[in-house]
Protein backbone atom coordinates (compact mmCIF):
# COMPACT_ATOMS: atom_id res chain seq x y z
CA UNK A 1 0.00 0.00 0.00
CA UNK A 2 1.31 3.35 -0.53
CA UNK A 3 0.50 6.54 1.37
CA UNK A 4 0.32 9.59 0.12
CA UNK A 5 0.02 12.29 3.26
CA UNK A 6 -0.40 15.96 3.32
CA UNK A 7 -2.71 15.63 0.66
CA UNK A 8 -6.49 17.46 0.34
CA UNK A 9 -9.36 16.10 -2.10
CA UNK A 10 -10.57 18.61 -3.72
CA UNK A 11 -12.90 17.74 -6.13
CA UNK A 12 -14.77 14.08 -7.89
CA UNK A 13 -16.10 13.01 -10.81
CA UNK A 14 -18.54 10.37 -11.42
CA UNK A 15 -19.38 8.06 -14.25
CA UNK A 16 -23.11 7.49 -13.53
CA UNK A 17 -23.77 6.79 -10.09
CA UNK A 18 -20.35 5.67 -9.76
CA UNK A 19 -17.42 7.26 -8.38
CA UNK A 20 -14.83 7.35 -10.65
CA UNK A 21 -12.17 10.01 -10.26
CA UNK A 22 -11.18 12.31 -7.29
CA UNK A 23 -8.78 15.04 -7.79
CA UNK A 24 -6.42 16.62 -4.84
CA UNK A 25 -3.98 19.13 -4.38
CA UNK A 26 -0.80 19.33 -2.29
CA UNK A 27 2.81 19.95 -3.05
CA UNK A 28 3.02 18.16 -5.56
CA UNK A 29 0.48 20.08 -7.33
CA UNK A 30 -3.39 18.58 -9.21
CA UNK A 31 -3.43 14.87 -8.95
CA UNK A 32 -5.95 12.45 -10.44
CA UNK A 33 -6.52 9.56 -8.71
CA UNK A 34 -8.98 6.63 -10.26
CA UNK A 35 -9.71 3.30 -8.06
CA UNK A 36 -12.46 0.80 -7.86
CA UNK A 37 -13.57 1.91 -4.75
CA UNK A 38 -13.04 5.24 -2.79
CA UNK A 39 -13.89 5.84 1.23
CA UNK A 40 -14.16 8.66 2.75
CA UNK A 41 -12.67 9.32 5.87
CA UNK A 42 -12.71 13.56 6.34
CA UNK A 43 -14.66 13.62 8.95
CA UNK A 44 -16.81 16.35 7.36
CA UNK A 45 -17.49 13.64 4.11
CA UNK A 46 -15.62 15.58 2.27
CA UNK A 47 -15.55 13.70 -0.58
CA UNK A 48 -18.90 12.44 -0.58
CA UNK A 49 -20.40 15.87 -0.98
CA UNK A 50 -17.92 17.01 -3.69
CA UNK A 51 -19.30 13.31 -5.19
CA UNK A 52 -23.15 14.45 -5.15
CA UNK A 53 -24.22 12.54 -1.55
CA UNK A 54 -26.99 13.99 0.21
CA UNK A 55 -26.41 14.98 4.07
CA UNK A 56 -27.39 16.80 7.20
CA UNK A 57 -25.30 19.02 8.94
CA UNK A 58 -25.76 20.08 12.63
CA UNK A 59 -29.64 20.09 13.78
CA UNK A 60 -31.07 18.85 10.26
CA UNK A 61 -30.18 19.69 6.92
CA UNK A 62 -27.78 22.49 7.90
CA UNK A 63 -26.58 24.10 11.39
CA UNK A 64 -26.91 25.36 14.35
CA UNK A 65 -24.24 22.96 14.95
CA UNK A 66 -22.49 22.25 18.45
CA UNK A 67 -19.17 23.82 19.05
CA UNK A 68 -15.92 23.25 18.09
CA UNK A 69 -13.07 22.60 21.07
CA UNK A 70 -9.54 23.18 20.99
CA UNK A 71 -7.51 21.24 23.54
CA UNK A 72 -4.12 21.88 24.93
CA UNK A 73 -1.34 19.39 26.25
CA UNK A 74 -0.04 21.00 29.42
CA UNK A 75 2.81 20.33 31.57
CA UNK A 76 2.36 21.08 35.08
CA UNK A 77 5.85 20.49 37.46
CA UNK A 78 3.83 17.74 39.78
CA UNK A 79 0.68 16.38 38.74
CA UNK A 80 1.04 14.64 42.00
CA UNK A 81 0.60 18.57 44.04
CA UNK A 82 -3.21 18.88 41.60
CA UNK A 83 -4.34 15.50 41.89
CA UNK A 84 -7.88 17.31 42.97
CA UNK A 85 -8.06 18.89 40.18
CA UNK A 86 -7.83 15.97 37.52
CA UNK A 87 -10.74 14.29 36.20
CA UNK A 88 -11.58 11.00 37.12
CA UNK A 89 -8.34 10.23 38.87
CA UNK A 90 -7.41 7.47 41.15
CA UNK A 91 -10.05 8.66 43.56
CA UNK A 92 -13.13 6.84 41.54
CA UNK A 93 -15.32 9.82 42.53
CA UNK A 94 -15.57 9.23 45.66
CA UNK A 95 -13.52 12.31 46.89
CA UNK A 96 -15.58 15.28 48.67
CA UNK A 97 -17.42 16.50 44.96
CA UNK A 98 -18.70 12.94 44.22
CA UNK A 99 -17.86 11.71 40.83
CA UNK A 100 -16.95 15.43 39.77
CA UNK A 101 -14.32 15.46 42.29
CA UNK A 102 -11.52 16.56 39.54
CA UNK A 103 -13.99 19.10 37.76
CA UNK A 104 -15.07 20.97 40.87
CA UNK A 105 -11.64 21.52 42.31
CA UNK A 106 -10.24 22.60 39.39
CA UNK A 107 -13.21 25.07 38.65
CA UNK A 108 -12.55 26.54 41.97
CA UNK A 109 -9.15 26.90 40.73
CA UNK A 110 -9.82 29.01 37.61
CA UNK A 111 -12.46 31.23 39.30
CA UNK A 112 -9.57 32.24 41.68
CA UNK A 113 -7.21 32.89 38.82
CA UNK A 114 -10.10 35.14 37.55
CA UNK A 115 -10.61 33.02 34.12
CA UNK A 116 -13.91 32.18 33.00
CA UNK A 117 -13.65 29.81 30.18
CA UNK A 118 -15.86 29.13 27.19
CA UNK A 119 -16.50 25.97 28.12
CA UNK A 120 -19.02 25.63 31.33
CA UNK A 121 -17.71 22.08 32.17
CA UNK A 122 -13.84 22.72 32.10
CA UNK A 123 -11.59 20.25 33.40
CA UNK A 124 -8.28 18.84 33.19
CA UNK A 125 -7.27 14.88 32.04
CA UNK A 126 -4.65 13.12 33.43
CA UNK A 127 -2.56 11.79 30.72
CA UNK A 128 0.57 10.31 32.34
CA UNK A 129 3.59 11.47 34.34
CA UNK A 130 3.48 15.55 34.79
CA UNK A 131 1.40 15.68 30.81
CA UNK A 132 -2.19 16.60 31.30
CA UNK A 133 -5.06 17.92 28.67
CA UNK A 134 -7.09 20.87 29.35
CA UNK A 135 -10.40 20.90 27.97
CA UNK A 136 -11.92 24.21 28.92
CA UNK A 137 -12.94 25.55 24.75
CA UNK A 138 -16.39 25.90 23.57
CA UNK A 139 -16.37 27.77 20.12
CA UNK A 140 -19.97 28.70 19.28
CA UNK A 141 -22.04 28.83 15.75
CA UNK A 142 -19.45 27.85 13.66
CA UNK A 143 -20.16 25.63 10.33
CA UNK A 144 -17.42 23.52 10.15
CA UNK A 145 -17.16 23.22 6.14
CA UNK A 146 -16.55 27.26 6.52
CA UNK A 147 -12.90 27.62 6.41
CA UNK A 148 -13.27 31.15 7.27
CA UNK A 149 -15.16 30.66 10.26
CA UNK A 150 -13.23 28.02 11.33
CA UNK A 151 -9.88 29.64 11.18
CA UNK A 152 -10.83 32.18 13.47
CA UNK A 153 -12.29 29.77 15.81
CA UNK A 154 -8.67 28.18 15.73
CA UNK A 155 -7.00 31.48 16.42
CA UNK A 156 -9.61 32.43 18.53
CA UNK A 157 -9.53 29.16 21.01
CA UNK A 158 -5.60 29.13 20.62
CA UNK A 159 -5.69 32.98 22.51
CA UNK A 160 -8.22 31.55 25.21
CA UNK A 161 -6.37 28.67 26.14
CA UNK A 162 -3.01 30.86 26.37
CA UNK A 163 -4.77 33.00 28.17
CA UNK A 164 -6.15 30.41 31.20
CA UNK A 165 -2.95 28.80 30.76
CA UNK A 166 -1.15 32.26 32.26
CA UNK A 167 -3.25 32.86 34.18
CA UNK A 168 -3.18 29.48 36.27
CA UNK A 169 0.82 29.74 36.19
CA UNK A 170 0.37 33.19 37.91
CA UNK A 171 -1.44 31.34 40.68
CA UNK A 172 1.72 30.02 41.77
CA UNK A 173 2.10 26.84 44.02
CA UNK A 174 0.57 23.62 42.54
CA UNK A 175 0.89 25.67 39.18
CA UNK A 176 3.98 27.43 38.77
CA UNK A 177 5.39 26.98 35.85
CA UNK A 178 2.89 25.58 34.16
CA UNK A 179 2.89 26.31 30.48
CA UNK A 180 1.25 24.45 26.90
CA UNK A 181 3.17 21.77 25.36
CA UNK A 182 0.85 21.76 22.23
CA UNK A 183 -2.31 22.33 20.70
CA UNK A 184 -3.75 20.37 17.64
CA UNK A 185 -2.71 21.41 14.42
CA UNK A 186 -6.65 21.05 13.91
CA UNK A 187 -9.63 22.41 15.86
CA UNK A 188 -11.82 19.66 17.21
CA UNK A 189 -15.46 19.20 15.18
CA UNK A 190 -18.30 17.78 16.63
CA UNK A 191 -20.84 17.95 13.97
CA UNK A 192 -19.57 18.27 10.31
CA UNK A 193 -21.55 16.50 7.43
CA UNK A 194 -23.58 13.38 7.81
CA UNK A 195 -23.66 11.39 4.65
CA UNK A 196 -26.74 9.59 3.71
CA UNK A 197 -26.03 6.13 3.95
CA UNK A 198 -27.83 2.91 2.57
CA UNK A 199 -29.25 2.71 6.16
CA UNK A 200 -29.80 5.34 8.62
CA UNK A 201 -29.25 4.49 12.69
CA UNK A 202 -31.63 6.73 13.98
CA UNK A 203 -32.56 7.43 17.79
CA UNK A 204 -35.28 4.42 18.47
CA UNK A 205 -32.02 2.32 17.38
CA UNK A 206 -30.23 3.99 20.30
CA UNK A 207 -32.51 3.72 22.81
CA UNK A 208 -33.95 0.54 22.43
CA UNK A 209 -30.09 -0.94 21.59
CA UNK A 210 -30.64 -2.17 18.12
CA UNK A 211 -29.20 -5.35 16.55
CA UNK A 212 -28.18 -5.55 12.80
CA UNK A 213 -27.23 -8.80 11.39
CA UNK A 214 -24.29 -6.96 9.52
CA UNK A 215 -22.95 -5.15 12.92
CA UNK A 216 -19.53 -3.28 12.81
CA UNK A 217 -19.66 -2.28 15.78
CA UNK A 218 -21.62 -1.92 19.05
CA UNK A 219 -21.69 1.30 19.99
CA UNK A 220 -21.95 2.20 23.91
CA UNK A 221 -21.32 5.62 23.79
CA UNK A 222 -23.83 8.04 25.50
CA UNK A 223 -25.72 10.87 23.41
CA UNK A 224 -23.57 13.58 23.75
CA UNK A 225 -24.52 17.46 22.56
CA UNK A 226 -22.76 20.33 23.49
CA UNK A 227 -24.68 23.73 24.16
CA UNK A 228 -25.07 25.35 20.72
CA UNK A 229 -24.55 28.84 22.61
CA UNK A 230 -22.67 30.79 25.05
CA UNK A 231 -26.05 31.39 26.62
CA UNK A 232 -27.17 27.53 27.04
CA UNK A 233 -23.54 26.89 27.97
CA UNK A 234 -24.08 28.82 31.15
CA UNK A 235 -27.47 26.32 32.18
CA UNK A 236 -25.27 23.58 30.82
CA UNK A 237 -22.90 22.55 29.12
CA UNK A 238 -23.68 19.80 27.23
CA UNK A 239 -26.32 16.85 27.80
CA UNK A 240 -28.63 13.39 26.55
CA UNK A 241 -31.13 14.96 24.98
CA UNK A 242 -33.56 12.62 27.14
CA UNK A 243 -31.63 9.80 25.12
CA UNK A 244 -30.65 7.46 27.15
CA UNK A 245 -27.96 4.65 24.77
CA UNK A 246 -28.60 1.14 25.36
CA UNK A 247 -25.62 -0.87 23.36
CA UNK A 248 -26.36 -0.30 19.52
CA UNK A 249 -25.20 -1.72 16.33
CA UNK A 250 -23.79 0.71 13.04
CA UNK A 251 -24.37 -1.77 10.08
CA UNK A 252 -22.12 -1.87 7.41
CA UNK A 253 -25.25 -0.18 5.22
CA UNK A 254 -24.60 2.85 7.26
CA UNK A 255 -21.27 2.95 5.87
CA UNK A 256 -22.13 2.15 2.34
CA UNK A 257 -23.16 5.71 0.54
CA UNK A 258 -27.17 5.78 -0.36
CA UNK A 259 -26.35 8.21 -3.45
CA UNK A 260 -22.96 6.90 -5.06
CA UNK A 261 -21.74 3.95 -5.62
CA UNK A 262 -18.46 2.87 -5.17
CA UNK A 263 -18.05 5.06 -2.06
CA UNK A 264 -17.87 4.13 1.60
CA UNK A 265 -17.65 5.94 4.63
CA UNK A 266 -16.19 6.13 7.89
CA UNK A 267 -16.15 7.52 11.15
CA UNK A 268 -17.44 11.33 11.92
CA UNK A 269 -18.96 11.66 8.48
CA UNK A 270 -22.11 8.95 9.23
CA UNK A 271 -22.00 10.76 12.73
CA UNK A 272 -19.24 8.00 14.21
CA UNK A 273 -19.08 10.32 17.45
CA UNK A 274 -15.81 8.48 19.32
CA UNK A 275 -13.10 6.94 18.57
CA UNK A 276 -13.42 3.49 19.11
CA UNK A 277 -16.86 3.81 16.84
CA UNK A 278 -14.52 5.27 14.57
CA UNK A 279 -11.92 2.70 13.96
CA UNK A 280 -14.38 -0.06 13.99
CA UNK A 281 -15.97 1.24 11.03
CA UNK A 282 -12.51 2.23 9.32
CA UNK A 283 -11.47 -1.02 9.69
CA UNK A 284 -14.74 -2.46 8.16
CA UNK A 285 -14.88 -0.09 5.52
CA UNK A 286 -10.79 -0.96 4.42
CA UNK A 287 -11.92 -4.79 4.27
CA UNK A 288 -14.85 -3.94 2.30
CA UNK A 289 -13.36 -1.99 -0.17
CA UNK A 290 -10.79 -4.98 -0.87
CA UNK A 291 -12.97 -7.32 -1.08
CA UNK A 292 -14.86 -5.57 -3.64
CA UNK A 293 -11.65 -4.34 -5.52
CA UNK A 294 -10.48 -7.82 -6.16
CA UNK A 295 -14.61 -8.99 -7.30
CA UNK A 296 -14.60 -6.23 -9.48
CA UNK A 297 -18.32 -5.55 -7.85
CA UNK A 298 -19.22 -2.18 -5.60
CA UNK A 299 -19.40 -2.42 -1.98
CA UNK A 300 -23.09 -2.40 -1.78
CA UNK A 301 -23.04 -5.76 -3.28
CA UNK A 302 -20.89 -7.87 -0.97
CA UNK A 303 -22.57 -10.06 1.20
CA UNK A 304 -21.60 -8.86 5.29
CA UNK A 305 -20.07 -11.98 6.24
CA UNK A 306 -17.21 -11.86 3.63
CA UNK A 307 -16.21 -8.62 4.69
CA UNK A 308 -16.31 -10.20 8.38
CA UNK A 309 -14.33 -13.31 7.25
CA UNK A 310 -11.63 -10.60 6.77
CA UNK A 311 -12.04 -8.31 9.75
CA UNK A 312 -11.52 -11.83 11.73
CA UNK A 313 -8.01 -12.47 9.50
CA UNK A 314 -7.12 -8.64 10.81
CA UNK A 315 -7.85 -9.37 14.31
CA UNK A 316 -6.24 -12.56 14.25
CA UNK A 317 -3.16 -10.64 12.66
CA UNK A 318 -3.25 -8.27 14.65
CA UNK A 319 -3.20 -10.50 17.99
CA UNK A 320 -0.20 -12.80 16.42
CA UNK A 321 1.94 -9.36 16.84
CA UNK A 322 0.42 -8.96 19.83
CA UNK A 323 1.46 -12.07 21.29
CA UNK A 324 5.54 -11.36 19.81
CA UNK A 325 5.45 -7.70 21.51
CA UNK A 326 5.53 -5.61 17.81
CA UNK A 327 2.20 -3.79 18.77
CA UNK A 328 2.34 -3.69 22.26
CA UNK A 329 6.58 -2.54 22.54
CA UNK A 330 6.67 0.05 24.87
CA UNK A 331 9.16 2.81 24.28
CA UNK A 332 9.49 5.31 20.87
CA UNK A 333 7.74 8.63 20.31
CA UNK A 334 4.69 7.14 19.34
CA UNK A 335 4.24 4.18 21.75
CA UNK A 336 1.77 5.70 23.65
CA UNK A 337 -0.55 6.67 20.69
CA UNK A 338 0.07 3.41 19.31
CA UNK A 339 -1.27 1.73 22.63
CA UNK A 340 -4.54 3.88 22.60
CA UNK A 341 -4.89 2.94 18.72
CA UNK A 342 -4.07 -1.02 19.81
CA UNK A 343 -6.39 -0.95 22.80
CA UNK A 344 -9.59 0.89 21.11
CA UNK A 345 -9.62 -0.97 18.05
CA UNK A 346 -9.65 -4.29 20.15
CA UNK A 347 -12.60 -2.97 22.42
CA UNK A 348 -14.71 -1.77 19.61
CA UNK A 349 -13.71 -5.71 16.85
CA UNK A 350 -15.36 -7.25 19.63
CA UNK A 351 -19.60 -6.66 19.93
CA UNK A 352 -19.96 -6.57 23.97
CA UNK A 353 -23.44 -7.38 25.35
CA UNK A 354 -21.81 -7.17 28.60
CA UNK A 355 -23.73 -3.00 29.21
CA UNK A 356 -22.10 -0.04 30.11
CA UNK A 357 -18.63 0.10 29.73
CA UNK A 358 -15.90 2.33 30.22
CA UNK A 359 -13.65 2.20 33.68
CA UNK A 360 -11.48 -0.36 33.07
CA UNK A 361 -8.70 -0.94 30.54
CA UNK A 362 -7.47 2.64 30.12
CA UNK A 363 -9.27 4.53 32.99
CA UNK A 364 -6.16 7.51 32.36
CA UNK A 365 -6.69 7.47 28.92
CA UNK A 366 -10.24 7.97 29.00
CA UNK A 367 -10.60 10.97 26.43
CA UNK A 368 -9.14 8.20 23.81
CA UNK A 369 -10.71 5.05 24.61
CA UNK A 370 -11.76 4.70 28.28
CA UNK A 371 -15.24 3.93 27.02
CA UNK A 372 -15.04 1.13 24.97
CA UNK A 373 -13.14 -1.32 26.79
CA UNK A 374 -14.69 -4.66 26.85
CA UNK A 375 -12.65 -7.15 28.18
CA UNK A 376 -15.35 -9.60 29.22
CA UNK A 377 -16.35 -9.98 25.92
CA UNK A 378 -15.21 -13.27 23.98
CA UNK A 379 -12.24 -12.72 21.88
CA UNK A 380 -11.10 -10.18 24.05
CA UNK A 381 -7.15 -10.04 23.66
CA UNK A 382 -5.49 -10.37 27.28
CA UNK A 383 -2.39 -8.93 25.86
CA UNK A 384 -4.07 -5.54 25.82
CA UNK A 385 -4.59 -5.34 29.37
CA UNK A 386 -1.20 -5.54 29.92
CA UNK A 387 -0.40 -2.96 27.03
CA UNK A 388 -2.99 -1.05 28.97
CA UNK A 389 -1.43 -1.40 32.41
CA UNK A 390 2.63 -0.65 30.63
CA UNK A 391 0.85 2.29 29.02
CA UNK A 392 -0.78 3.67 31.54
CA UNK A 393 0.26 2.31 34.77
CA UNK A 394 -3.10 0.55 35.92
CA UNK A 395 -3.41 -0.66 39.00
CA UNK A 396 -3.59 -4.69 37.97
CA UNK A 397 -6.75 -4.78 39.93
CA UNK A 398 -8.74 -2.07 38.00
CA UNK A 399 -8.49 -4.12 35.47
CA UNK A 400 -10.46 -6.62 37.15
CA UNK A 401 -13.45 -4.14 37.86
CA UNK A 402 -16.35 -5.96 36.22
CA UNK A 403 -18.28 -3.98 33.77
CA UNK A 404 -21.55 -2.16 34.85
CA UNK A 405 -24.75 -3.58 33.31
CA UNK A 406 -27.74 -1.71 33.15
CA UNK A 407 -28.71 2.03 32.12
CA UNK A 408 -25.78 4.19 31.61
CA UNK A 409 -25.05 7.19 33.41
CA UNK A 410 -22.44 9.66 31.92
CA UNK A 411 -19.02 9.76 33.41
CA UNK A 412 -18.92 13.73 32.50
CA UNK A 413 -15.58 13.08 30.80
CA UNK A 414 -16.18 15.29 27.45
C1 LIG B 1 -13.64 18.14 21.48
C2 LIG B 1 -13.77 16.69 21.14
C3 LIG B 1 -13.60 15.76 22.12
C4 LIG B 1 -13.68 14.43 21.84
N1 LIG B 1 -13.49 13.52 22.82
C5 LIG B 1 -13.49 12.21 22.54
C6 LIG B 1 -13.24 11.24 23.54
O1 LIG B 1 -13.04 11.57 24.70
N2 LIG B 1 -13.23 9.93 23.22
C7 LIG B 1 -13.44 9.55 21.95
O2 LIG B 1 -13.38 8.35 21.69
N3 LIG B 1 -13.73 10.43 20.96
C8 LIG B 1 -13.75 11.74 21.24
N4 LIG B 1 -14.04 12.66 20.26
C9 LIG B 1 -14.47 12.18 18.95
C10 LIG B 1 -13.33 11.75 18.07
O3 LIG B 1 -12.35 12.75 18.05
C11 LIG B 1 -13.92 11.50 16.68
O4 LIG B 1 -14.96 10.58 16.76
C12 LIG B 1 -12.88 10.95 15.75
O5 LIG B 1 -11.76 11.81 15.68
C13 LIG B 1 -13.48 10.82 14.37
O6 LIG B 1 -12.48 10.31 13.53
P1 LIG B 1 -12.53 10.56 11.97
O7 LIG B 1 -11.30 9.90 11.44
O8 LIG B 1 -13.85 10.16 11.42
O9 LIG B 1 -12.45 12.14 11.75
P2 LIG B 1 -11.28 13.15 12.09
O10 LIG B 1 -10.57 12.73 13.33
O11 LIG B 1 -11.93 14.50 12.05
O12 LIG B 1 -10.24 12.98 10.90
C14 LIG B 1 -10.54 13.41 9.59
C15 LIG B 1 -9.23 13.65 8.86
O13 LIG B 1 -9.51 13.91 7.49
C16 LIG B 1 -8.74 15.02 7.06
N5 LIG B 1 -9.44 15.70 5.98
C17 LIG B 1 -10.53 16.51 6.05
N6 LIG B 1 -10.88 16.94 4.84
C18 LIG B 1 -10.01 16.40 3.97
C19 LIG B 1 -9.86 16.47 2.55
N7 LIG B 1 -10.69 17.18 1.78
N8 LIG B 1 -8.84 15.77 1.99
C20 LIG B 1 -7.98 15.04 2.75
N9 LIG B 1 -8.09 14.92 4.09
C21 LIG B 1 -9.09 15.60 4.68
C22 LIG B 1 -8.62 15.90 8.30
O14 LIG B 1 -7.49 16.73 8.15
C23 LIG B 1 -8.46 14.85 9.39
O15 LIG B 1 -7.11 14.51 9.56
C24 LIG B 1 -13.97 14.03 20.52
C25 LIG B 1 -14.15 14.97 19.51
C26 LIG B 1 -14.05 16.31 19.82
C27 LIG B 1 -14.25 17.33 18.73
Amino acid sequence: MRVQLHTRVTAAYRDGRRLDTIVTESKSGRQSWRAPVFIDTTGDGGLAAQAGCEFEIGREKSCPCQPLTMYALLVVKDAALIADCLHGTGRHGTGRHGTHTGRQAFRDVLARAGVTPSYGAACLFPIRGNLVLLMANHEYGINATDAAAVTTATLRARGELHRIVRALARLGGPWEGVQIAATPEQIGVRDGRRIRGRFVVTRDDLVTGARQDDAVVRATFPVDIHALTAEANKLKAYDNAGVNVQPYDIPYRALVARDVDGLLLAGRCISGDVTGNAVAMGEAAGAAAAVAAKRKVAPHEIPWPDVAAVRRGVAEAIARLEAAGVATRPGGPNSWRRGVAAVSMACTRVPCDAGWKREIVCRRATWTAGWFSCPESPGFHPGLLDTARRFYKQPPAETATPCRSGAPTRPGGR
